[in-house]
């Protein structure tokens, strides 16, 4: 057993032995403190999605640092890069006239969402409208507001005063899970948007201020909802005056082989949260992307009360601004969400289909760049995922474990040969481990 650490590591169980170590990355590949070369099938934290290595982010950040290091975004004084950004993000946002406000995470950002959704209602006149209604196995961050709304019970054992009374659960949309069985994948919709409805009623409709979703479930497991879902619980929500949080941490910019998942399942939230992806990790930096109607009522709200009383010293930072504009230019330029839809996403689902005979998996599923692969449960729950996730070490490939699943989520500027290649190694691991 190693030292114990200093550093409290996040999300970790608590242990007193040495970290796995990453020192240096170059494209897909990480290299750790004993020298091992590692193929990263989840792009750091699903969010390297150009890579390790890309020239002109360190440019983008270097140029920037020198012309203008910092300026904030406070009372009317901003800096011309935050500005740049937030015309080209909504330029390309799945939503039309949207404005776009900054914050440094994924969390802050759905913790923005939901109190401008909160803002927006009292702002109407719906001040009671406080409910927010999110899924089982949803992960939607970790600051006090989205880990209320965040539908993982480890997220809140022994945090005892988040405010949870406020927030309520629809559930999990898994083709695989119990409310699916013997279904179709329309029946499967119909059911869930049944207990949608019910949820609603029972909650009361003008009690309910939004509901927040990622259109692809990630560290709940990687789950592929039903192609109709989130189109048409968007639709029921709409008819009772309460607002979508598309929570696209994971899914934007590409991953899903659209540009936004919103766009994959056909819908228009009413606000939309990036993160992740946006800078491509490469220096921290979120959004939120606030529809028009939602918008101008937050406008005539802070006309009322003389300001908006939300924001953060690093919204909008002009370096993370400068690496996020030069990211967004590569995905476009380099067509990624198109290259993951025709090219990479076909060569990642085959490979990971041809897991689904390997020993100890139970099943494979993949959108896009995004792959999830069930193992046999072991002793207990979450012992096969941890075994694997170290065996695929071994092998040369870093995935991460959920629980009993596998996760993958390379960086989308991986080359085919790449792909294939962790998968071969996972499949090694496999065997290694049967
Ligand atoms: N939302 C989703 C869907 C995520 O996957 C994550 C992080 O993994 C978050 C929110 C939280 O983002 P952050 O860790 O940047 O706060």
């Amino acid at each position: 057993m190693g030292a114990e650490p200093t550093i409290l590591e996040p999300h970790t169980p608590h242990q007193p032995s040495e970290p796995h170590i990453i020192v240096r990355g170059e494209g897909c590949r990480v290299w750790d403190s004993t020298g091992a070369e590692l193929l990263d099938a989840v792009a750091g934290l699903w969010c390297v999605s150009l890579g390790y290595s890309e020239r002109r982010l360190i440019d983008a950040a270097t140029r920037q640092l020198e012309r203008l290091p910092f300026y904030g975004s406070f009372n009317h004084r901003t800096n011309d890069v935050a500005l740049a950004l937030a015309d080209e993000l909504a330029a390309v946002a799945p939503m039309s006239r949207c404005k776009v406000f900054f914050a440094n995470s994924g969390s802050e950002a759905n913790d923005s969402a939901i109190k401008f959704a909160w803002y927006y209602h009292a702002a109407r006149g719906e001040a009671d409208r406080t409910v927010i209604l999110s899924h089982e196995r949803a992960y939607h961050g970790s600051t006090a507001v989205a880990a209320s709304a965040t539908g993982l019970a480890h997220m809140h054992g022994g945090f005892g005063p988040l405010p949870f009374d406020m927030f309520h659960r629809l559930p999990c949309p898994d083709p695989a899970g119990e409310l699916a069985r013997e279904s179709s994948p329309e029946e499967f919709e119909d059911r869930l948007l049944a207990v949608a409805e019910e949820t609603i009623q029972r909650l009361g409709p003008k009690r309910i201020a939004a509901v927040i979703a990622e259109p692809v479930l990630g560290a709940g497991g990687l789950v592929v909802p039903p192609p109709g879902y989130l189109r048409r619980l968007k639709e029921l929500l709409r008819q009772h005056g309460i607002l979508l949080i598309a929570d696209e941490v994971i899914t934007a910019f590409g991953r899903t082989g659209s540009m936004f998942g919103s766009q994959h399942f056909s819908v228009e939230p009413d606000l939309l949260t990036v993160a992740k992806g946006l800078s491509s990790a490469y220096l921290p930096i979120s959004a939120v992307l606030l529809g028009e109607h939602v918008w101008r009522a937050l406008g005539d709200q802070s006309s009322r009360l003389g300001t908006l009383g939300h924001g953060f010293t690093y919204s909008g930072h002009p370096v993370c601004a400068a690496v996020a504009r030069e990211s967004l230019r590569i995905v476009v330029e380099r067509d990624l969400p198109g290259r993951v839809r025709q090219v990479t996403g076909p060569v990642l689902g085959e490979a990971v289909s041809r897991l689904a005979d390997a020993p100890g998996v139970l099943g494979v599923r993949s959108l896009g760049l995004l792959a999830g692969i069930d193992l046999a449960a072991a002793t207990k729950p979450g012992v096969a995922g941890k075994r694997l996730a170290a065996r695929a070490v071994e092998q040369g490939v870093i995935v991460r474990a959920i629980g009993d699943t596998l996760i993958l989520a390379p960086p989308l500027a991986t080359e085919e040969h790449d792909l294939t290649d962790m998968v071969k190694r996972l499949d090694a691991a496999l065997a290694a481990e049967h």
